[in-house]
């Protein structure tokens, strides 16, 4: 077992995996690959567009951990993006998470962030609803969650500081409910 302040792979495209074909997700017989790019942007261009790209950014609870002085601290602004599109009857999920530098160390470094096991769930929940609306048609059932700003969980954590968050940085971060 690793510990949540690791980035691990394997446990998103595993729940990944779960969740499509044990859980039944997607259930429309095409098949759906998670792989990861750790540059891309929430930017499509038109030609994106046209052939069938659409983005997803949520954003999660997580944790992190200093690679230089091994400080430890949770944010429950981490952003993971995903663009996805549904061509023939391949499906294709591409994932960034964004990182945090350290407070301390202010280094410019940006760790990347571990999640629980529920945290990972909750995400592709999410995703595959946005996917079951937007490449299959099918209703959201709840409506609530209009997309990429709603941070469901509402634990205390400091206040986000904008230049060491990789997402703010990049202008994608979520944003502020209030
Ligand atoms: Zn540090
Ligand atoms: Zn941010």
């Amino acid at each position: 077992m690793s510990r949540s302040t690791d980035w691990v792979p394997s446990l998103w495209l595993d729940t990944f995996d779960e969740m499509l074909y044990d859980d039944n997700e997607l259930d429309y017989g095409d098949e759906w690959t998670l792989n990861f790019n750790y540059s891309q942007t929430d930017t499509v261009t038109k030609e994106e567009r046209k052939r069938g790209w659409k983005v997803y950014s949520h954003c999660a609870y997580g944790h992190f951990q200093c690679e230089t002085c091994n400080k430890i601290w949770p944010s429950a602004r981490v952003v993971v993006l995903f663009r996805y599109r549904l061509r023939g009857n391949r499906g294709t999920v591409i994932m960034r998470p964004f990182g945090q530098s350290c407070r301390r160390c202010r280094d410019d470094e940006f760790d990347l962030p571990g999640f629980s096991q529920k945290e990972v769930e909750e995400a592709l929940l999410r995703l595959f609803r946005k996917i079951r609306k937007n490449c299959y048609g099918d209703e959201d059932e709840d409506e609530y969650d209009d997309g990429s700003s709603a941070c469901s969980n509402k634990v205390w954590t400091k206040p986000h500081e904008a230049s060491l968050c990789e997402a703010c940085i990049n202008g994608i971060c979520c944003q502020d409910d209030e």
